[in-house]
């Protein structure tokens, strides 16, 4: 096989990766940065002890404004989607449309089972209070995490759902985020960004009320937040720099691949883009087709950046050798362009969202088929699943024992508890035997 384009950190095939280099693409997390944790210390601690002050402080600091009022007047995010480009408007309400479809069928249901007779227990999903939807605004604007987060949060029945979103240098977050937000049914909008933002939200202050939950994707300093103030709160799964892993057969359209990869790749130079091809014929056309699009790519130095410190193309002998790669690398998005991906989907162990063919754009994914976009990175997809209707509930369960049940229980409990040494619930148990 000639040699690969040498802008890809990783190439040849996947057999023949040193241990060290597999190590490399498959432990991606990356340690975080020591100094954005101390920092993300103190500007959370600021928010704990002055409050919307603290927060103030930070919208002059960090997103140049000098705010008047936190809060965005509900009449603001109207005007926003009034003013809004209807075919955008259009577009969004059709996102809003498909996210709600495709989060009401994951509705839980109450169960209850008699686990001997007399003796109920049962288990009933409650919607949260209230939940916290960040939406970031630094560098871009990300109406569609407005969306991703507060469409579920609302069909779950959530009792209230606050967003939060930096300033612009006019004080208010973008207007299309203000007008995803009224479109979504989002209840409250502030205008904050960044660490505040969270500590706001986990701890409460004058203008900003406490959370249950903080869901939605950010920079380095939010994601370090979010990770800090749990214990107050919740968050949903860690998300980091994007990824997309491709696995592909000699039936893959090389170019359709290769506009996957960039598309992944534009998001963040720490992205992740890997592609398992069939046979050295199909991963060199791949390749070279990433290098030919990446050259006119507008992102070009994202992309670049991306590609050459993780990107990949690695070849195998049969697919059969891809699938347990898949399962290791766990990837935020899989991409499966063979001739059967609904087939090969039962293969695939660990994705955080599959998509099935190359004509089911990653993009589509992102912003419209409904799916959500909110998903694990770094490997834990080996274990977490992206944002989903169960994360806006919390399970009670209860039990009832009868009388007679009561009574026929009363003795085993006691052994128990006694061999436990607590006597006071050996004998909270035994009061009820001839009872
Ligand atoms: P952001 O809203 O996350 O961050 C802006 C805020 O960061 C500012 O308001 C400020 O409070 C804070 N900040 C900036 N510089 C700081 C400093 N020096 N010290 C302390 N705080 C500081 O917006 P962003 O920066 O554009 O980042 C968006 C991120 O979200 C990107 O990494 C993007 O990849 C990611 N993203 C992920 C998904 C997903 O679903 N995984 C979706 C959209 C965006």
């Amino acid at each position: 096989m000639p040699p690969l384009p040498s802008f890809l950190r990783f190439q040849g095939p996947l057999a023949k990766l040193s241990p060290e280099d597999l190590r490399r693409l498959l432990l991606r997390g990356g340690a975080v940065d020591s100094r954005i944790a101390a920092r993300v210390r103190e500007l959370i601690a600021s928010v704990q002890l002055d409050g919307d002050s603290a927060l103030f402080e930070m919208a002059r600091r960090f997103d140049g404004v000098s705010l008047s009022s936190l809060e965005v007047p509900r009449a603001r995010c109207e005007e926003a989607l009034a003013a809004l480009e209807p075919s955008l408007a259009r577009a969004l309400s059709r996102a809003v449309r498909n996210i709600a479809r495709a989060h009401e069928v994951q509705r839980p249901r109450a169960v209850e089972v008699e686990t001997e007779p007399g003796v109920l227990v049962g288990r009933r999903p409650d919607p949260l209070g209230r939940v916290g939807v960040y939406a970031p605004g630094g560098r871009a604007v990300y109406p569609s995490s407005v969306l991703m987060g507060v469409v579920p949060a609302k069909v779950a029945g959530v009792g209230e759902v606050i967003v939060c979103s930096p300033p612009g240098r006019d004080g208010l977050p973008h207007p299309s985020v203000l007008a995803a937000a009224v479109l979504a049914g989002a209840d409250r909008v502030f205008a904050l960004g960044g660490a505040g933002a969270v500590a706001a939200m986990a701890y409460g202050t004058g203008s900003v009320p406490r959370v249950d939950r903080i869901v939605g994707p950010g920079n380095a300093y939010v994601a370090e937040a979010k990770l800090q103030v749990v214990g107050a709160v919740a968050i949903e799964a860690p998300a980091g720099p994007s990824e997309i892993l491709v696995v592909a057969d000699e039936t893959a359209n090389p170019e359709a691949v290769a506009r996957e990869v960039l598309a992944q790749a534009e998001h963040d130079p720490d992205a992740a883009c890997v592609v398992v091809a069939l046979g050295d014929d199909v991963a060199e056309a791949i390749a070279e087709q990433v290098r030919s699009l990446s050259v006119s790519a507008k992102r070009r130095e994202i992309v670049d950046a991306a590609l050459g410190s993780r990107g990949a193309v690695l070849s195998v002998a049969s697919l059969e050798e891809a699938w347990p790669f898949v399962a290791d690398f766990a990837p935020e998005h899989l991409l499966l362009a063979t001739a059967a991906p609904s087939v090969d989907l039962g293969r695939v162990r660990n994705a955080g969202t599959v998509f099935l063919g190359e004509r089911s754009s990653v993009a589509y994914g992102d912003y419209m088929t409904g799916s959500n976009h909110v998903l694990p990175t770094a490997g834990l997809a080996r274990a977490y699943s992206g944002l989903n209707l169960l994360d806006f509930y919390r399970w009670t369960t209860y039990q009832r024992v009868e009388r007679a049940a009561s009574a026929a229980l009363a003795d085993d409990v006691g052994l128990l508890a006694d061999s436990e040494g607590l006597f006071a619930h050996a004998e909270a148990a035994r009061a009820w035997r001839g009872a």
